[in-house]
């Protein structure tokens, strides 16, 4: 019998359009992954009546229900009160999750004052949930055939919580058979063409073995997900799979597994005994900022100019006024010489530079926002491209990291 769930998020926020839903995209998809059944996601407002309506319906229709937000300890968090009284129990204090928060207090040196004691209170009959990033610790409660999960409204609290306490529990009473998951990891290739590649790979897979893609900046994971009885077999029946697949992205994957296109561009560095500078502009540091996240990163990581303004591009990088002038700083000769220039000035093997507009303004007629050009140069030869990203000054800043990491990366597999 397949078990089915609903999802609630809690919050004027979410229904005034200032802060976009992504906790209940994410819970789908995590418990799709596991068989379990969304039927119904309901978004309420911070008001008693309108929460207890939302239990009561999906009660009705569900055997599992997650709630995220209103767990807080302000006024406006209504969660654990309005629970209590759909339960018609008391609110008390959770011993285990007192003890939980007071050595968290203890170990950050803060003092525990009233308002974070309250965070331990639940309603009688409650499970804490650990939170391990926040202070609001999670609540699980069953009643007859349904369980109520109340989680924290931040993304990251919540997923910690899902991943460590939460999905397990859920896989132990619901899901009878064994699943097995693998990541492939791609950079450089939009989704679309990653599943045109695929087609005739993905029409034919077992079907036991499901694949998703999960597209996120510059990137796209595929996650195969196998369900059956024999662990092992799953394990070997998803690396045949792999196998299969490779020779048709091969150029593309970057790693199977949890590694971080940072990462790997750092073991690749590693290995092949390279060292690195970059000279950025539009990204402001943003790329040293992600090699430099790498644990290790020292090894090959020798450091950055952030030029931002034409002075600087000239004094320190030495770009030639002339080239500036009449090309402009996003152009193909100026990260050119910016590549070139870090490289030498830095004494490293290999130098990257980026140069674009950011937005919201800086363009002009043929340089629409979102244009960036990036360069890398290795002493045998320098290259650049052109690319036209997005609106967003954020995301332009990001995926131009992004590009500039796979851009290294596919250089650095070639040798
Ligand atoms: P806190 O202890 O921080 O008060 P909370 O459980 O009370 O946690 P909320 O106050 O509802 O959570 O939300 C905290 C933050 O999480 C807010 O910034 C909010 O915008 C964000 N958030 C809440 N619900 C969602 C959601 N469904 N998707 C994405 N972000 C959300
Ligand atoms: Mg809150």
């Amino acid at each position: 019998m397949s078990v089915n769930a609903e999802i609630i998020t809690i919050g004027d926020e979410i229904l005034y359009g200032q802060t976009l839903d992504t906790n209940s995209h994410w819970i789908s998809g995590e418990l799709d992954q596991l068989g379990i059944r969304v039927i119904r996601k309901t978004t309420s407002p911070d008001k008693e009546d309108e929460i207890l309506i939302a239990f009561e319906e999906a009660e009705k229709r569900a055997e599992v229900i997650l709630i995220t937000g209103g767990l807080g300890p302000t006024n406006d968090d209504l969660t654990k009160p309005t629970l209590a009284k759909y339960f018609q129990v008391e609110l008390e204090m959770n011993e285990a999750a007192l003890e939980e928060i007071s050595e968290r207090y203890e170990r950050a040196g803060w003092e525990l004052n009233e308002l974070n004691r309250g965070q331990a209170i639940q309603p009688m009959g409650s499970t804490k949930i650990t939170n391990e990033l926040g202070t609001a610790p999670g609540i699980w409660l069953e009643r007859n055939e349904t369980i109520f999960i109340s989680m924290p409204g931040v993304p990251f609290e919540m997923k910690a919580m899902m991943e460590k306490e939460i999905l397990p529990k859920l896989k132990r009473r619901f899901v009878k058979g064994k699943i097995h998951h693998k990541i492939i990891r791609t950079g450089g290739i939009p989704e679309s063409r990653l599943a045109e590649k695929l087609q005739d790979w993905e029409k034919n897979l077992p079907s036991h073995i499901k694949l998703a893609y999960l597209p996120t900046l510059a990137q796209v994971k595929l996650r195969l997900t196998a369900t059956g009885s024999d662990q092992e077999q799953l394990e070997k029946d998803v690396d045949e799979q792999i196998e299969l697949c490779m020779p048709l992205i091969e150029k593309y994957v970057y790693a199977i597994g949890n590694i971080e296109l940072e990462e790997r561009v750092g073991q690749l560095l590693r290995e092949n005994n390279k060292t690195i500078a970059c000279a950025e502009s539009c990204t402001g540091g943003y790329l040293s900022h992600l090699i430099t996240s790498v644990p290790g990163s020292s090894d090959y990581f020798q450091g950055s100019y952030v030029a931002y303004s034409y002075d600087i591009k000239e004094k320190a990088l030495q770009v030639d006024p002339e080239v500036l002038k009449t090309q402009g700083a996003v152009s193909e000769e100026v990260v050119i010489q910016m590549a070139k220039n870090i490289r030498e000035v830095f004494g490293t093997s290999i130098g990257v530079s980026l140069s674009g507009i950011a937005g919201p303004g800086g363009a002009t007629k043929d340089k629409p926002v979102g244009t960036v050009w990036i360069a890398y140069s290795d002493g045998e030869k320098t290259e650049a491209r052109k690319f036209v990203f997005a609106k967003d000054r954020k995301l332009n800043i990001q995926l131009s990291a992004m590009v500039a990491l796979n851009i290294i990366r596919s250089n650095l597999v070639k040798k």
